[in-house]
């Protein structure tokens, strides 16, 4: 029997995103289309049926069709950024629309969507991470044009039932989107539970190594909506390079080797750090003292992701000083990349944070684990008891 794509599985589309080698030499590997103008024909028309690469990049046609196939959608598209997709969803609405979005977010995404929406006349509500009953009754309070949900949601990685709110949503037609960053479709497929939308910062996991800043989102069905967001992008000009769109289809051919290592890391961290008397807290899915421990083992598949958070005892200075005698990790922001980082995530996000001050944030990648657990041990031994 002859293999289809949709027979494949997702390790293996991820590693053939390129559906077949390019005429004439038959290559490998996908070409890079720099172009951003065609040629028209004597007849005025244009044969390749592409006009200016604002609208789209030959270089990522492949890239879209394998982000949507592995997200089981119809259709994707590809962004200049995580933030340049997650902000074409909002603008994709009309004025006065209603918005759900959760009190703990995407620090950045959080912040424009303040402003965006009073800008915009855009009736806002927050509801708190992780409760999916305040949010079917303020569904039911409100007609709510689209849900924002982040799960799992920076930095205490509280989970939300997305499809314990999908019937409601459903039968008051309001739209569900979902940042799924850190939970990459390795781990779970938010469209599986009837969201409409899911949305990547493609910088993370999906390219994995900290060298391209890029953004997707992924669609259930192509509707009228999902045409405003591509015509928002094609004017807004929100448009990935194509040497950026090629380093993202390199990263993806190990995405699921890369997300299932990090994951067994940082599970093996995790109950490190839980025994460990400077340890305040460890707040990771994948611990059966996370109190959503439950729901995490009907979400996830391929183990519980690479993004942990940890409390140090003794406040912000014991956490900082924890941050600075780590060897192997280094110190930034950001993550979902092949090297493990950790952030003093209070000192990120600034005046105004919800995050508590003794709290780091730790991006697993995929070092040998011995050399992970002796980093934090070095380094909480460096500590005044
Ligand atoms: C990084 C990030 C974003 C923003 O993506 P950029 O690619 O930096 O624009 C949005 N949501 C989450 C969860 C992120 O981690």
């Amino acid at each position: 029997m002859p293999f289809t794509s949709s027979s494949l599985s997702p390790e293996t589309l991820a590693v053939h995103s390129q559906l077949k080698p390019s005429e004439p030499y038959k290559d490998i590997v996908s070409p890079i289309y720099v172009a951003t103008t065609y040629e028209r024909a004597a007849d005025n028309r244009y044969p390749g049926g592409r006009v200016y690469s604002r609208d789209g990049n030959p270089t990522y046609i492949d890239i879209e069709q394998c982000l949507s196939k592995l997200e089981n959608g119809e259709d994707a598209l590809l962004f200049a950024s995580g933030m340049a997709a997650a902000t074409s969803v909002f603008q994709a609405l009309q004025p006065e629309s209603t918005v759900l979005a959760p009190k703990h977010m995407y620090w950045a995404l959080r912040k424009w969507l303040i402003q965006f929406t009073q800008q915009w006349k855009i009736h806002l509500h927050f509801y708190e991470n992780g409760n999916s009953d305040e949010i079917i009754t303020l569904l039911s309070q409100h007609q709510v044009d689209l849900i924002w949900i982040e799960t799992p949601a920076n930095p205490t990685w509280e989970l939300t039932d997305v499809a314990a709110i999908t019937k409601s949503a459903k039968q008051k037609g309001t739209r569900i989107a979902v940042d799924a960053t850190v939970m990459t479709p390795v781990l779970a497929k938010p469209l599986d539970w009837r969201a409409d939308l899911v949305m990547h910062s493609a910088t993370k996991y999906l390219n994995g190594h900290s060298d391209v800043i890029a953004g997707a989102l992924v669609t259930k069905v192509v509707s009228p909506f999902w045409q405003r967001i591509r015509e928002i992008r094609a004017l807004g000009g929100s448009v990935l390079g194509p040497f950026e769109a090629w380093l993202l289809q390199r990263g993806l051919k190990t995405l699921f080797l890369r997300v299932k290592t990090a994951s067994a890391n940082a599970l093996e961290l995790a109950y490190y750090l839980e025994q460990h008397p400077q340890i305040l807290s460890v707040s990771y899915p994948g611990l059966s003292s996370f109190p959503q421990h439950e729901l995490a083992k009907t979400q996830f598949t391929n183990g519980f992701g690479g993004m942990l958070s940890i409390r140090i005892k003794g406040g912000a200075q014991q956490a900082i000083a924890v941050a600075a005698g780590l060897q192997v990790f280094k110190r930034a922001t950001s993550l979902g990349s092949v090297e493990s980082l950790v952030e003093h995530r209070k000192s990120v996000e600034g005046e105004g944070s919800a995050c508590p001050d003794d709290l780091l944030r730790l991006s697993i990648g995929i070092e040998n684990i011995h050399d992970l657990i002796q980093d934090f041990r070095q380094a909480l031994d460096q500590l005044e008891k």
